[in-house]
């Protein structure tokens, strides 16, 4: 089954076909992303409005380009999957609005796939896949949560963040330092030359049991070392590494006593701060100390993409699932309703 996917929930426009018929990684047959840093960098954050018009300029262009990197026709489709949440309502409705147009001029079936379920199975679209059960740790922009996978689509929320994501916090921080917009990526190519333990921050709520995490009050106290530093460039890189083995090391705690709780040595790994090397180093050789092992996605769809989306959608539209004509978004959906993979055909 060739599925097209489209991501746009944010600030990344995403258009990918995957094919279950080939599976694994070879059968992701074409992905482009198309990113809107440069548009939103002069406001240092997202600006709902323009990132709406910037996906309605680029998605159809983008879903021509990738056919045509993947040797296909809109007549090869079997399906069409889209992000339809949760994220930004004007993003996901052109997404939405493009997907379902799509479908009914094509009469495909079209599924809403949700965001973070996509992030979620992305892993799996690798070679040499992870089955359920095991424990997802989702640290991205907007999340940061354990879950525990009993099944594809039966998704049971262990612990989340009280305050910012992780991505968040690596996001403010940057920016606090006066790294340029967006910062987390540029934090972490910072700390590679940073000294470790040259500055040591608290691994907030590993003191106490529980899965929850809370990143705010270390990001204040990054700040404060920083206003008391000489605000050097080595040292501006040794707060930088301080911090990343803060939150590298918080997550590390919090996911052992997740899989710990769940009796299971398998760590799924999503999400745009899963691409950070010093977190998979980690929780890499966490799991294999258990004799288990952690599963990520190569780096470039660890933040927003088509593919996840191709990916998530397919499994559902292949085990009959699809949803009917109308345009939808849901910027706010608890992943724990979604049904069940094998809940059978919906109309
Ligand atoms: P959500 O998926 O929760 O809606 P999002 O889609 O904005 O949020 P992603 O695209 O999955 O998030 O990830 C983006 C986040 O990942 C940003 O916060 C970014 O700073 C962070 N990130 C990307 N690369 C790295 C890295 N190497 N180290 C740390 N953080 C990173
Ligand atoms: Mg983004
Ligand atoms: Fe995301």
């Amino acid at each position: 089954m060739k599925v097209l996917g489209i991501e746009s929930s944010c600030d990344e426009t995403g258009v990918a076909v995957y094919d279950t018929a080939i599976g694994g990684a070879d059968g992701l047959r074409a992905h482009a992303v198309y990113s809107q840093i440069a548009l939103h960098a002069e406001y240092g954050g997202v600006v709902p409005e323009l990132a709406s018009r910037d996906h309605v300029r680029k998605l159809l262009p983008l879903v021509r380009q990738t056919l045509a990197e993947a040797g296909l026709g809109t007549g090869d489709l079997d399906g069409v999957a889209y992000t339809a949440g949760p994220g930004l309502v004007g993003a996901l409705l052109v997404g939405a609005g493009v997907a379902r147009s799509l479908a009914w001029a094509l009469d495909l079936p079209a599924i809403g796939v949700h965001h973070m379920e996509g992030h979620l199975l992305a892993p799996l679209m690798e070679d040499d896949p992870p089955q359920p059960p095991f424990v997802a740790l989702l640290v991205s922009g907007g999340h940061t949560q354990l879950v525990a996978v009993d099944a594809i689509g039966s998704y049971r929320l262990l612990g989340e963040t009280l305050d910012d994501a992780a991505g968040e916090a690596f996001d403010k921080t940057a920016k606090m330092m006066g790294l340029p917009y967006p910062g987390g990526p540029q934090l972490a190519k910072l700390a590679e030359s940073g000294a470790p333990g040259a500055f040591r921050f608290a691994r907030p709520m590993t003191d106490r049991p529980g899965l929850d995490f809370s990143f705010s009050g270390l990001k204040t106290q990054v700040l404060l070392a920083w206003q008391k530093s000489d605000r050097a460039d080595a040292t501006r890189a040794d707060i930088a590494r301080g911090f990343e083995d803060a939150v590298v090391d918080t997550l590390a705690i919090k996911c052992e006593r997740a899989l710990d709780a769940a009796g299971c040595d398998v760590l799924v790994v999503a999400g745009g701060v899963g691409a950070n090397r010093r977190l998979r180093a980690k929780l890499q050789a966490m799991c294999e100390q258990r004799g288990g092992r952690a599963c990520f996605p190569r780096p470039a769809l660890c933040t927003d993409n088509g593919a996840m989306i191709a990916f998530a959608g397919a499994l559902r539209l292949r085990a009959g699932q699809h949803d009917d004509d109308a345009v939808r978004a849901t910027p706010r959906w608890d992943m724990a309703s979604l049904p069940p993979l094998a809940a059978g055909r919906e109309s």
